[in-house]
C-alpha cells in the first residue's frame, strides 16, 4: 500500500512538473545572455545577439535588470529561477518574465512594448503597461508588435499562467538609451515590485 501511494504521488508530481523542472514563483530570463556560446549546445538556429548602439548593448543590459529583479524578488521571499537566453531546463512558475531592450530602424521608431502568449491574462499585461507607462517617459509602442514578441521561444520553456516579454525601451534611440542606461538596476527593482504586488 505504501509503495502504491508513493507511486501515485510520484505520478502526480510528474504530471505537475515535467522532467527536470524547477518549481518556482518567478522565472526571470535575461534576453540574449550567454550567447553566442549557448546557441550550439542548445540547438538554437536563430542565435540573435540583440540590439546594440553606441549607448550600449542589449546583451550586457538585460542581465543587470534580471539580477536586480531576482535579488528583490528573493528578498521578498519568492523563489526565482534566473535564466539566460538558452538553457536545457523546463520550469514551472506562477509568472515568467523575459527581459529585453528594443532596436529600431529608423532610430526612435520604437519604445517600450510587451509580448505575451494567448494564455496570459489581459489584466496582468494591462497592469504592467499602466505601471511602466507611468515610469518610462517615452513612447509605448504596443502589445505583441512583432512576431518575436508574440511567438517568443522562451514561452515554451516554462509552464506559467502569466508569461510576459518586456522591451523596456529602445536602446538605438539616443534619448531613450540615455534615460535607460543609468536605470538598469532600477528597472529590475521596479519590475520586482510590480510582480510582488501581482503575486500577493
Ligand atoms: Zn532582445
Amino acid at each position: 500500500m505504501k509503495r502504491y501511494l508513493a507511486a501515485v504521488i510520484a505520478a502526480l508530481l510528474a504530471t505537475a512538473a515535467p522532467a527536470g523542472a524547477e518549481v518556482v514563483d518567478v522565472v526571470v530570463q535575461a534576453g540574449h545572455e550567454g550567447r553566442p556560446a549557448s546557441c550550439a549546445p542548445n540547438h538554437v538556429r536563430a542565435c540573435n545577439l540583440g540590439a546594440s548602439s553606441p549607448a550600449g548593448r542589449e546583451i550586457l543590459w538585460t542581465p543587470v535588470v534580471a539580477d536586480a529583479a531576482t535579488a528583490a524578488l528573493r528578498a521578498a521571499g519568492l523563489r526565482v529561477a534566473r535564466r539566460p537566453a538558452d538553457y536545457p531546463q523546463h520550469d514551472v512558475a506562477r509568472v515568467a518574465i523575459f527581459i529585453h531592450f528594443d532596436g529600431a530602424v529608423p532610430a526612435c521608431a520604437s519604445g517600450t512594448s510587451v509580448g505575451f502568449p494567448p494564455g496570459t491574462s489581459r489584466k496582468f499585461v494591462a497592469a504592467w503597461v499602466h505601471a511602466y507607462r507611468n515610469f518610462f517617459p517615452f513612447r509605448f509602442a504596443g502589445e505583441n508588435i512583432s512576431d518575436g514578441e508574440e511567438h517568443y521561444y522562451g514561452y515554451h520553456k516554462v509552464d506559467a499562467p502569466q508569461k510576459m516579454l518586456i522591451e523596456f525601451g529602445e536602446l538605438t534611440c539616443p534619448a531613450q538609451a540615455a534615460w535607460l542606461a543609468p536605470r538598469l538596476r532600477a528597472l529590475g527593482t521596479f519590475t520586482a515590485r510590480f510582480l510582488i504586488g501581482q503575486l500577493r
